[in-house]
C-alpha cells in the first residue's frame, strides 16, 4: 500500500485495541477529581496569542519556540486575518474561562479539572510529542499550604488507584517575586562567573529568568546548576512559613518527598510551592505531573488578586509508566450476545431481536457480511462474546432458542417471545456471578 498521507510528526493515532488505555486513565482522573471535589470544565483548542505570552510568559521555550499558530482569512473584508495559537497548557485557558464566566463569584475554592490536548513544537521524542494531552486541576481562593497538599494528595492518589509503585515526589518552593529578586542576584553572580560554559539558550537567559537555567536539560548546564546557591535558602519569612507549612501537611497524610531545588517548572506564571512526580522506568522523559501554586495569574489576566494553584499530568506519560510497571487496564468491553443465523427470515429475527437489547443497553452483533454458521461463530469468538445463540428455521418454527454460555459451554433454553429480553437479561446477571464468584 502506498500511503499518500502521513499524521504529522509528533502526533499519535490511538487505534482501538490500545483505546482500553485511555478509557482507563481518563475514568481514573475524573473520578478521582471528583472525589476531590473538583468539576469539569471544557476550553476552547485555541485561544488569542496575548493570553499565553500574558500567563504561560515570553521568555520560556513554550511561548518563544513551540507555539502553533492557527490563521484565518478575515470574513470582513479589508479586516487583517485572524491569528490564534493552538494551547501549550490548560492553566492559561481556564484561568481565562475563570474570569470570563465569573466562576470566581461562586463559593470559594473554586476547583475545576480537565483533560485536554495540548500542542507544542517540541523535537519528537520518545514521551515527547507535538500534540499530548493532560489531566489537569486547578484551585483558586486559597492561599493556604493545606490547598497545596490537597492538590498534591489529588495527583498522588491518581497515581496510587493506577496501580504505580515507583513514581517519586519532589517539592520545592521558588518564593514571591519579593524573595525571586534577591535569589536572582545571587544566582546570576554564581551564574556569570561561569557564563562561557552555559548552553547558548542558558546564556540568554542569565538577564531575564536565570532560575531556568536550573531546569536546562544541557548536561553542562545540569553540571553548574548543581552547585547553585538554593532559592530555599533565600525564601522571606512568608514563603519559608508556607512552605513548612505544606511539609507538615504532607507528613500529616503521609506522603513521601524529596525536596529538590532543580525544580523551577518551565512557566513563568508559579509562585512558592512547585512540584513534580517523576518516574525513572521510561527513560529520560519521566516527569508525569508538574505543578504549584500561582498567586499573580489570576491578576495578571485582569481579575481581582486571588490566591491559586494546580497541576498538569501528561497523559501518554502516565499511560507508558503504567505499561512499564505492568499495571492493569480496563478491559475492552465483551460482546454480551452474538446470534448467528441462517436464511433470510432467521436473520430478520436476529436483527428484530438485537434491535430490542441494544435498546436496554445490551452490546449484541449479529451477521451483516452473508456469511455462513461456521465463519459466524468464528465471528463471534473474535468478539469474545458472553453468549451466542444460532437462529434458523426450526428456531422460528418453535419460537425457542438455545442460548450458549462460551466460556463454560453450558446451554439455556429461551424462548423467542415478548420476555425476550427479561430472559436474557436474567441469564447475562447470573453468568456474571458466576465469573465473580469464580475469580474470588
Ligand atoms: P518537560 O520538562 O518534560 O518538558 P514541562 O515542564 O514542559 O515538561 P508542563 O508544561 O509542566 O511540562 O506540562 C505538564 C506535564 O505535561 C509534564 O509533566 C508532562 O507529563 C506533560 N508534557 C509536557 N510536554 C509534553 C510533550 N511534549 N509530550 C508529552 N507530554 C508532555
Ligand atoms: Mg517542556
Amino acid at each position: 500500500m502506498a500511503l499518500i498521507i502521513k499524521k504529522p510528526n509528533g502526533t499519535r493515532d490511538v487505534v482501538p485495541s490500545q483505546i482500553n488505555k485511555w478509557q482507563t486513565v481518563e475514568k481514573l482522573a475524573a473520578d478521582t477529581a471528583q472525589a476531590f471535589g473538583f468539576k469539569e470544565i471544557r476550553i476552547p483548542t485555541f485561544e488569542e496569542t496575548g493570553l499565553f505570552n500574558r500567563s504561560v510568559g515570553d521568555t520560556t521555550d513554550v511561548v518563544q519556540k513551540e507555539m502553533y499558530k492557527v490563521s484565518a482569512k478575515s470574513r470582513d473584508n479589508g479586516k487583517d486575518d485572524e491569528e490564534y495559537n493552538l494551547r501549550p497548557e490548560g492553566t492559561a485557558g481556564t484561568v481565562r474561562a475563570v474570569l470570563e464566566n465569573g466562576l470566581l463569584n461562586e463559593a470559594l475554592p473554586q476547583k475545576l479539572f480537565y483533560i485536554l490536548s495540548c500542542f507544542r513544537h517540541e523535537r519528537p521524542q520518545a514521551n515527547r510529542l507535538r500534540e499530548f494531552h493532560q489531566f489537569g486541576v486547578e484551585m483558586f481562593g486559597s492561599s493556604s499550604p493545606a490547598a497545596d497538599a490537597d492538590v498534591i494528595c489529588l495527583a498522588k492518589t491518581l497515581l496510587g488507584r493506577a496501580g504505580l509503585k515507583n513514581i517519586k515526589l519532589y517539592i520545592n518552593s521558588i518564593g514571591c517575586p519579593g524573595c525571586r529578586a534577591k535569589y536572582y542576584k545571587v544566582l546570576r553572580e554564581f551564574l556569570s562567573a561561569r557564563e562561557n560554559e552555559l548552553c547558548d539558550t542558558c546564556k540568554s537567559r542569565l538577564e531575564k529568568n536565570p532560575m531556568r537555567v536550573l531546569d536546562c536539560k544541557s548536561p553542562i548546564c545540569g553540571e553548574i546548576a548543581k552547585d547553585a546557591p538554593k532559592i530555599v535558602d533565600y525564601l522571606c519569612d512568608d514563603c519559608k512559613a508556607h512552605f513548612e507549612g505544606l511539609k507538615a501537611n504532607l507528613a500529616a497524610m503521609d506522603i513521601k518527598y524529596e525536596i529538590n531545588p532543580k525544580i523551577v517548572r518551565g512557566l513563568d506564571y508559579y509562585t512558592r510551592t512547585v512540584f513534580e512526580f517523576v518516574s525513572e522506568d521510561i527513560g529520560s522523559q519521566g516527569t508525569v505531573c508538574g505543578g504549584g501554586r500561582y498567586d499573580g495569574l489570576v491578576e495578571q489576566l485582569g481579575g481581582a488578586p486571588t490566591p491559586a494553584l494546580g497541576f498538569a499530568m501528561g497523559l501518554e506519560r502516565f499511560i507508558s509508566v503504567m505499561e512499564a510497571e505492568g499495571c492493569d487496564f480496563i478491559s475492552p468491553k465483551r460482546c454480551d450476545l452474538y446470534i448467528a443465523s441462517m436464511g433470510e427470515a432467521a436473520s430478520r429475527k436476529a436483527v428484530e431481536l438485537a434491535y430490542k437489547l441494544r435498546l436496554e443497553g445490551y452490546y449484541v452483533e449479529y451477521d451483516v457480511m452473508n456469511r455462513g454458521i461456521k465463519p459466524q461463530m468464528k465471528y463471534s469468538n473474535k468478539l469474545n462474546s458472553i453468549f451466542t445463540m444460532v437462529l434458523g428455521d426450526n428456531e422460528l418454527e418453535t419460537a425457542a432458542a438455545k442460548l450458549k454460555c462460551m466460556d463454560s459451554g453450558e446451554q439455556l433454553d429461551i424462548a423467542l417471545d415478548d420476555k425476550f429480553v427479561d430472559n436474557f437479561s436474567n441469564a447475562l446477571v447470573a453468568e456474571m456471578f458466576k465469573a465473580e464468584d469464580m475469580s474470588l
